[in-house]
């Protein structure tokens, strides 16, 4: 019988429900429990696939194709599992579900209520996962309390809390504690609210953990429990950190695991076991070098649309003990006149994945600069056709090479095999022969042209299996050109940095010393 913990947000959105999810997760799992955890967000759309990026940040692939919130990237990156369709839900599917339902008649006449009927149907999804063999499942409720289109999930819960044991269901509520720089003081109030207006839907929290950029005196920490209704132990204080990654640490200094487990009758385990995730955190706070990696994207002022690229490269900084700074650059701004002052100064160059046209004449001539001039390369998806399509343009001289685009089609979504050739150099990085990685685009590489690409020096070096698709192109005659089809970024975890970033960024630290090496006078 699988246990349930919530997490609700209040005061304000963006306080990091994601985090602080993820981080007890990896606490609990660190004692040996099995955990999951779920996203239900309340938006209507029924996933955020066709979501503009500038409006959610980027959507998350899962192994079976889903298209998902951002979060569930955290879930993978924290725990090392994989999440599935299951672990997102929306309220535009919860409709879509019951519609259909009450379209085939299952309602049997009755009307279609959203309690009971939207009710039940949150229910049941919030319950699927518990069905799996989990210990724990952690559902994430989005928004903020208070908005309307919250409103059935917490009901859901409510009901939840009923008619399962008392023991079975657990509540925990994050909460913005501000701080007035005038007064200098933290101030409750907002928090005082939220848990109120919590209560007036029959949800009492169980845990108040507080956003905070201040430590909480006693003091604090004693009003919040009185006027929340917990015990003191029972408020945890989740300051600002440097790294999400510190947040897990954090979380087992505050006891969060070790409440969550007491109030839900649980033995407590062994100790977290945290040695593999401290031996990363230490890497990563104490590197011994730095590279500069140029982040060639259309979305560059919005840090949430590359989420875990630049998770990525965080692993693969800590694995290669260098500090890897990112460096933005809007595609739409790169020039042929400009491009060398640009990127001069990198050490490596990723091209982002990305839909439609914009921008993507300025990544073409980034990939130019990046083959030509030797620095190391790395294409995701879009990044890896305009590679394609810079190598057909320049090396083979079809100057109308382009993508399609602009045509419908449909998405190819979620794993998919990849055979990697012998003798190169993905070969070599993934140390086996089948692979099986992520993909969300609709547009392929042309087999047509591979013949003659590969005579003038392009390499097809990862294929699928069943329909020759090529999934990988490489330049053997370069220190380190790679484009891949499919997203590399959604499988890096803490504890397996993909092997890509891990190599892309040895090769960044490579070029960037025989650069400070060219520069010194012999
Ligand atoms: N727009 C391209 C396609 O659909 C690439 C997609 C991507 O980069 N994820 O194929």
């Amino acid at each position: 019988m699988a246990k349930y913990i919530f997490v609700t947000g209040g005061v304000t959105s963006s306080l990091g429900k994601g985090i602080i999810s993820a981080s007890l997760a990896k606490l609990l799992q660190a004692r040996g429990f099995t955990v999951t955890i779920q996203k239900f967000d309340p938006y209507i759309n029924v996933d955020p696939g066709t979501l503009n990026p500038y409006e959610h940040g980027e959507c998350y692939v899962t192994e079976d194709g889903a298209e998902t919130d951002l979060d569930l990237g955290h879930y993978e990156r924290f725990l090392n599992i994989h999440t599935s369709q299951a672990n997102n839900v929306t309220t535009g599917r919860i409709y879509q579900t019951v519609i259909n339902k009450e379209r085939e008649g299952a309602y049997l006449g009755k009307t279609v209520q959203v309690i009971p009927h939207i009710t039940d149907e949150i229910k049941r999804r919030m319950k699927l996962l518990g069905t799996q063999g989990y210990d724990i499942v952690i559902t994430e409720i989005g928004g903020t309390v208070g908005d309307i289109e919250s409103l059935p999930f917490i009901e859901a819960v409510r009901q939840l809390q009923w008619e399962l044991p008392d023991e079975d269901c657990l509540v925990v509520h994050l909460t913005l504690i501000p701080y007035l720089s005038a007064a200098k003081e933290l101030k409750t109030k907002p928090t005082q609210h939220s848990v109120k207006l919590m209560s007036e839907n029959g949800v009492n929290p169980d845990i108040i953990v507080c956003r905070t950029e201040h430590p909480l005196s006693p003091e604090i920490r004693r009003k919040i429990a009185l006027f929340c209704n917990v015990k003191q132990e029972a408020v945890i204080e989740a300051a600002d950190a440097s790294t999400i990654y510190e947040v897990p640490l954090a979380m087992m200094r505050e006891q969060l695991d070790v409440i969550c487990l007491r109030k839900m009758g649980l033995s407590m385990g062994h100790e977290p076991d945290l040695r593999a995730w401290k031996g990363f955190l230490d890497k990563l706070k104490y590197p011994k070098a730095k590279v500069s990696i140029g982040l060639i994207g259309k979305y560059i002022e919005l840090q949430d649309a590359y989420k875990s690229i630049l998770e990525a490269f965080v692993h693969a900084g800590a694995v290669n003990e260098c500090k890897v700074e990112v460096v933005n650059i809007h595609s739409e701004f790169i020039t042929p006149e400009n491009v060398d002052e640009k990127l001069a100064p990198l050490d490596g160059l990723l091209v982002a994945p990305g839909f439609g046209l914009r921008g993507i004449e300025g990544k073409i001539t980034a990939v130019r600069y990046a083959r030509e001039q030797g620095l190391p390369f790395f294409g995701i998806c879009l990044g890896m056709q305009m590679a394609a399509i810079e190598f057909a343009r320049n090396v083979l001289g079809l100057s109308g090479a382009h993508s399609t685009e602009m045509d419908p089609g449909t998405m190819r979504l979620g794993a998919y095999d990849c055979d990697t050739a012998p003798d190169s150099l993905v070969r070599k990085i993934y140390g086996h022969a089948r692979v099986s990685e992520r993909h969300r685009h609709r547009w392929e590489f042309n087999n047509t042209y591979l013949d003659d690409m590969e005579r003038a020096g392009l390499l097809a070096s990862g294929r699928n299996p069943e329909t020759g698709l090529v999934e990988v192109i490489e330049l053997p005659n370069h220190p380190y050109f790679i484009g891949v089809q499919f997203h590399p970024e959604l499988k890096s975890t803490v504890e397996n940095p993909h092997p890509l970033f891990v190599h892309f960024i040895a090769a960044a630290r490579a070029h960037a010393e025989r650069a400070s090496s060219d520069r010194k006078p012999s």
